[in-house]
């Protein structure tokens, strides 16, 4: 096939993460290319939620990564053109009875240790918020500096951006084989790519373009369901998640009823600025399938009932499903492959890929012009963890 394009950079995927490393490496003046097998925001970031949050991430690494991703998606907030729905609203984790209200104590008192906005919320406190939460929801937490975008637009305008610093967009051009001898060769069904360097930010399908260099990528997708809805009464104003979501997140025992359990459904309530709202989400290792399951749909209704009784005639609209780019260790893969110098792979985010995607994007650019000096240490995020995991 006729070669199409040559870029010092080539980057594969173009979804949140793949859009937010071309903004920053085109930016920072480096030629490259970014090459979508079907359009940008196809994959899993059109298939989500859109919270940017701190208030579920593990304090230490994790949330450091968080808060350093929050403060450039403010800063792109004035920098983009177009409007991506930003909206700073803070946002709360509900609990659902004591035991969860004594971990939120907890997780309040770790978090504020490590200097970040948290506070604990009483039964009063969840009343003034909304008179619509359950009499008997004992109170929660508010983390203020969360905040809410629409994955979609924001993938449209770092891509507009982006290219006005000269990125070439290439869509329905699906990667089918690469090779790599002074440069790599990236074949695609829209032509073939030369690059100095290549990124893979194909999320959970970047073991695919893994095993054409034969490197094997551990990312394994989980499967999330959202119901959208419109929202008749003024129930959420601002994104609510239940604690147990974090007990799902993290894999820990939570006590709950067994669809619950099964599906691994916790409340997750964002309201769209659109008026609407996002009912999640559930969390199932179930392959590729991505089937709508009524069973799921209903778990999720029913679970957001419990927190908010007066729900129960609100009208859906759809239903959709994503899948999260899983890793064994919660922590995404944004790193350069020892084996194959010049190959880097930035997927794996799982649940948190909208709220990473700024500081990935960064953190590519920083690796790939050769800075020590990054953002966030590299270390956690190196591909060749699994490796040392598995000897
Ligand atoms: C239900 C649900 C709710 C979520 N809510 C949140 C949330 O509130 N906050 C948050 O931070 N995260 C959330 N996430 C997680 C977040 O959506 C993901 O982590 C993120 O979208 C992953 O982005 P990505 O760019 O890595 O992958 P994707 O968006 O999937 O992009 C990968 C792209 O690569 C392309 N591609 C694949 N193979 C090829 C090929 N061979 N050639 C060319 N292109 C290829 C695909 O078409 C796709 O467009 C949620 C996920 C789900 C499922």
């Amino acid at each position: 096939m006729s070669k199409k394009d040559h870029a010092e950079v080539v980057i594969i995927g173009g979804g949140i993460v793949g859009c937010a490393i071309a903004y920053y490496v085109a930016k920072s003046g480096i030629d490259c290319v970014l090459i979508e097998k079907d359009d940008i925001a196809s994959g899993t970031s059109s298939r989500c939620d859109g919270n940017v949050t701190i208030v579920d991430k593990d304090p230490g690494f994790d949330s450091l990564m968080s808060l350093r991703s929050q403060e450039l998606t403010v800063a792109l907030a004035d920098e983009l053109d177009l409007d991506f729905e930003y909206r700073a609203l803070g946002s709360l984790l509900v609990c659902e009875n004591d035991t969860e209200m004594q971990a939120a104590k907890e997780w309040v008192d770790i978090q504020n240790a490590a200097g970040l906005d948290f506070k604990l919320l009483d039964r009063a406190d969840l009343k003034a918020e909304s008179p619509y939460f359950a009499d008997d929801i004992p109170g929660g937490l508010e983390c203020a500096t969360d905040s809410l975008i629409n994955p979609y637009m924001f993938c449209y305008s770092l891509i507009h951006k982006a290219k006005q610093y000269g990125l070439r967009v290439y869509t329905k051009a699906e990667v089918t084989n690469i090779t790599k001898k002074e440069e790599f060769t990236v074949e695609t069904t829209n032509g073939t790519f030369t690059g100095k360097k290549v990124v893979n930010a194909a999320g959970v399908w970047a073991p695919f373009i893994g095993k054409m260099l034969d490197i094997d990528i551990p990312i394994i997708p989980r499967k999330g369901h959202i119901v959208v809805g419109a929202r008749q009464k003024p129930v959420m104003m601002r994104n609510v998640m239940e604690f147990g979501y974090l007990m799902n997140k993290f894999g820990r025992d939570r006590i709950t009823d067994p669809m619950t359990e099964k599906h691994g459904v916790a409340l997750v309530l964002e309201p769209t600025e659109s008026q609407n709202f996002l009912l999640g989400s559930s969390r199932q290792f179930v392959g590729y399938d991505g089937r709508i399951d009524i069973n799921v749909v209903q778990t999720m209704a029913k679970r957001a009932l419990r927190f908010y009784p007066d729900m129960i005639d609100f009208t859906m609209i759809r239903a959709y499903t994503g899948f999260r780019p899983w890793t064994a260790d919660h922590l995404p893969i944004v790193s350069e492959v020892n084996e194959i110098p010049g190959f880097f792979i930035a997927a794996g985010h799982e649940g948190d890929g909208i709220s990473l995607a700024t500081v990935t994007g960064k953190l590519i650019e920083e690796l790939i012009s050769g800075k020590t000096d990054t953002i966030i240490p590299t270390e956690p995020l190196r591909f060749d963890r699994f490796a040392k995991a598995t000897v």
